[in-house]
Parts: structure tokens; sequence; C-alpha cells
């Protein structure tokens, strides 16, 4: 059986060393030794000055939006893992979908604008599969508004543009260290800031407020991650070259195979050097895509449709439509990606579309 992932496991034995570190000091969580080791060490790999280490993507995401203190409608994409609308909603403020551009995948920058009312105040954007936003005009769309930026990079972990991380961009950027991601800590999360208020404020919402041990600053919540967590992030980031260097060759190889099969693929930014975190390609047809999908299962191969529906469509939504999201979330597929795939499976798996191509 072929799925979709399979989440990276290290070796035990380097596991269990640090699990003995955690006996030995019996420290379990809160903020503790691995904790920020593994804040310091993703920040020299990312080549970044702050980031806070989060129980998962989520609630970075939730974080993020606090600390803004964003209210209202925030403009957001359509096309994401439905936890980028989520946790607006759950900060009690209205996603307003801008579509996306056919071809990146992500918001068209263009779109921005006319969706801007008197209730706006924040932008959320996924750098979806990894492929950079358009950050630079976005960035001026906001100024000229004056509305905050958060950058949804769950998919996105050592991604650059122009040379630097990704996660720079935006007032706050987070990302996703879940089990399914690239690089993964089990459950985690990150925020990233340039802002030293704001990282201030986002480490006190990350620990319920606590600004000593009787005194509360801000109505925080429990954001925090574990030493076991950590360690595997400890573990696993050692790694991450190796498996950044697999998904490339799998990635080059399903470019490869997946030639003759009528398919496209979103079009990476220019100005980045990507992850390769995904493969997605895109059908001419829904019809066509369930045929591709019928014939992998029956070979027990399991892609997803990431990302469908587009998130405009979610029945607790009032529905705003997004055409182009709407029609791409139809019609796209992600083939599986992860560090053991073999290159015979992904060659098994371009025929297997060719096959359902020519039924
Ligand atoms: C995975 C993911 C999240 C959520 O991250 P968790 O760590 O699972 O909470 C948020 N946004 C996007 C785009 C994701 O893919």
């Amino acid at each position: 059986m072929i799925n979709i992932t399979k989440p990276f496991l290290p070796d035990m034995k380097e596991y269990i060393e640090y699990l003995e570190g955690i006996w030995d000091r019996e420290w379990l969580t809160n903020n503790g030794p691995l904790v920020n080791d593994l804040e310091l060490k993703l920040k020299d790999f990312l080549q970044l000055k702050h980031m806070l280490y989060l129980g998962n993507g989520t609630i970075a995401l939730q974080i993020a939006i606090k600390a803004l203190e964003l209210k209202n409608e925030i403009i957001t994409t359509p096309f994401s893992y439905v936890a980028t609308t989520t946790s607006i909603i759950w900060e009690n403020c209205k996603p307003v979908f801008a579509d996306i551009d056919p071809k990146t995948l992500n918001v068209d920058a263009d779109k921005i604008e006319a969706l801007i009312t008197p209730e706006t105040t924040g932008i959320l954007l996924t750098h979806v599969y990894g492929n950079p936003c358009d950050v630079e005009k976005i960035d001026q769309i906001a100024q000229k508004h004056g509305l905050k930026v958060i950058y949804d990079g769950a998919h996105a972990f050592a991604v650059k543009y122009k040379g630097r991380s990704i996660f720079e961009y935006g007032d706050i950027s987070t990302t996703s260290f879940h089990a399914t991601k690239l690089f993964h800590t089990i459950e985690g999360g990150a925020v990233f800031t340039k802002e030293a208020n704001l990282l201030r404020k986002m480490s006190l919402l990350r620990n319920f407020g606590h600004s000593g041990n009787e005194q509360f600053e801000e109505p925080g919540i429990n954001g925090k991650n574990s030493e076991f967590h950590a360690a595997m992030g400890l573990v696993n980031l050692k790694k991450t070259d190796q498996v950044l260097a697999s998904r490339k060759r799998q990635s080059l190889h399903y470019d490869q195979v997946t030639a003759t099969v009528r398919v496209t693929r979103p079009e990476i930014h220019k100005d980045s050097e990507w992850n390769y975190s995904y493969y997605p390609v895109i059908f001419e047809s829904e019809e066509q895509l369930k045929k591709a999908v019928a014939m992998l299962n029956s070979h027990w191969i399991y892609p997803r449709r990431y990302f469908y529906p587009s998130l405009s469509n979610l029945p607790y939504l009032e529905h705003q439509p997004c055409p182009i999201s709407e029609d791409i979330s139809k019609r796209v597929l992600c083939l599986p990606m992860y560090h053991t795939l073999r290159q015979e499976d992904i060659e098994y798996i371009g025929r297997l579309l060719l096959r359902a191509q020519n039924n």
C-alpha cells in the first residue's frame, strides 16, 4: 500500500538518548531545555532571529490573530487546509475569501483591494504547497490600507524567497510541525516575527499570560509544547537536508513520469527556492481526476484531494463565490510523497495515471 504520505521516523536509538535526558532532569514540559534547544537550532537552520515553538500549527494561527488584535473581517484564501479558515472563525472574525490565481494556486494579490472594507483588519494567506505568495505586492497593499499580514507557512518549511526564509514575511508567519509535514515534531508549530513587542506578547499568550508565577499580563492560552515533542524535532532536524533532497529527487522523477499525462502543475514563484513538499497535479476535469483516483486506489495507492472542497464551500459559512478555487479544487490531486517512496513506485504511479487517462 502506498499512502499520500508517511511520517518520517528517525533512528529510535537517537530519540531514546534524548528520553534518557528527560528522565534525568525530570522536566517534561513548560519551556524546558529541549524546547529551548530546538528553538535555537531551528533559528540557526532557518537563519532567523526569532521564533516561538508551539503546540501545533493551528494554535500558532490563533495566537497570531490574537496578538495582532484582528477583529471583524480578515481577507484569506479559499484554497488551503481547513485550519486556515477555522482559526479565523475561532477568533470571532469573519473570513473574506479572495480568489486564487489559477497558475500559482495562491491568492491573486490583485483581487485583495476590492475586498477591503472599513471592517477589514488583516490578511491571512497560505503559501500553498510551500509556493510563496506574492509577498511584496501583498505587503504594499497592507501598508497602504493599514492592515496586518499573517502568512500560514504550514507547507513552507525551508522555503526561501529571494534568498531569505519565507518565514521573515508578514507581521507574523506561522508554521506546522505536524507528523505529516516535511519537518515534524509529532505535533507542533511555530510563530515567527521580527517585532520584539509581538514576540513578547505571543510568548505570554503561549503560556496562559503568565509574566511571573503570580502575575498574569494577558488572557493567554496553553500553546506550549513538551520536551518529548522537542526531542523528536531535534532528532529529525538532523535529517532534514536528506528529506529535502529526497523530496526534490522524487519530484523531478514525477515530472518525468507524468510528462505525457494530461495534467498541469502549479507555477512555483520564480524568486523562490522551493521545498518540493507536495506533488500536486491538476487534471483537465473532475471526471479525469476521479478516474485516476479509482485506478490508483484499485492498486492500493492512496493519493489525497488536497485541497477539496474549496473553503468557500464550507457548509457553516455563507457562500462567497470563488470560481477559480472552486474549479481547481475539483481537479487537483496530490500524489504520494514521502522519504521512502521508491523510484519504481513513482514509475508505477505514472503508468497507472496513463492507463486511467486512456481508459
Ligand atoms: C497542517 C496545516 C495547518 C494546521 O497545522 P496543525 O499543526 O495540524 O495544527 C494549518 N494550515 C495549513 C495550511 C496546514 O496544512
